[in-house]
């Protein structure tokens, strides 16, 4: 989803006060650039991939304003613009993306569009009743460990069954990838669990990129469980990092879209100076 945490802007260094399924993910991949966005909180230029999913994540989630009638791909196309109108409204630094470039900013919004079709090949609007969109959840583990993220839909069947959607503009991973996308709705289940003591029946993720796919997982009380001890273990592992200022540039397929390469030695770059006392966070949980 697009929500889980906003884009870092420059704001002073702080400690990491919780995880969400995004910053979790950076510190496994590369624990660098985890430090230089949540500690050092480096400014990350907006990139039009983002915001195009921004975009649609907003498109289809006030399409769930209407009664399912109106729930058209005609009804869905209309809000594009507003939407647009609205991100460009809140965050002015967007138009940097399309100077004087209409040309370009009609093939964005066209591929927006095309990726908003999909979406209505791969699920109907008119059957679906959202019980929640964009939904910000929050959870305390009984260590302390706080978990935070915004889950895109929250369906609930007649029956009481709990269905977490999350909406994805790229494409489908390859099998060996699947868990690792599959992680971040386990995520969300356990906050969920851990919340409302309601385990979440299915997750489902809806690509739109490539030629769009559904991918569902239905966890158990187990798959939460080893979910949370590897979230331990992570933070376990972040605290660690505060405490000695050590975080490893990591090399991964990511790093092209890396706006970090001046910062990252691995590319020839030079860290800013660690920002916080050494040794005096070996539990930042506590600082939530
Ligand atoms: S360029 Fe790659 S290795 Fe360097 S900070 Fe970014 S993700 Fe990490």
């Amino acid at each position: 989803m697009q929500q889980t945490d906003p884009t870092p802007t420059a704001r002073p260094a702080a400690a990491p006060t919780g995880l969400s399924p995004s910053r979790a993910g950076d510190f496994m991949t590369c624990p660098l650039l985890y430090r230089l966005r949540v500690i050092d909180r480096l400014p990350e230029p907006p990139s039009a991939a983002a915001t195009r999913g921004t975009l649609v994540h907003a498109v289809l989630e006030r399409l769930f304003d209407h009664p399912p009638a109106d729930r058209t791909p005609e009804r869905a196309r209309g809000l594009l613009a507003p939407q647009w109108e609205r991100l460009l409204g809140e965050r002015p630094e967007l138009a940097e993306l399309f100077p004087d470039e209409p040309a370009k900013l009609a093939g964005w919004l066209g591929d927006a569009e095309q990726l908003v079709e999909k979406w209505f090949r791969l699920e109907d609007p008119t059957r679906l009743h959202p019980v929640e969109r964009e939904l910000y959840v929050q959870t305390a583990l009984a260590s302390g460990l706080l978990l935070r993220g915004y889950i895109d839909r929250v369906d609930v069947a007649p029956s009481g069954e709990v269905r977490l959607v999350d909406y994805k503009t790229g494409r489908a991973p390859s099998r060996d990838f699947e868990g690792k996308a599959m992680f971040q709705m386990k995520f969300y289940a356990l906050v969920v669990w851990r919340w409302k003591g309601v385990l979440p029946k299915r997750l489902q993720l809806v690509y739109l990129g490539g030629g769009g796919d559904v991918v569902t997982y239905d966890p158990d009380e187990a798959d939460l469980l080893a979910v949370e001890r590897k979230l331990e273990a992570l933070w376990e592992a972040i605290s660690a990092a505060v405490a000695s200022g050590e975080f490893p540039a990591t090399r991964n397929r990511l790093c092209d879209w890396c706006d970090h390469k001046a910062s990252c030695p691995e590319f020839g770059g030079t860290p800013p100076p660690y920002p916080l006392p050494l040794a005096t966070l070996t539990n930042p949980r506590k600082e939530s």
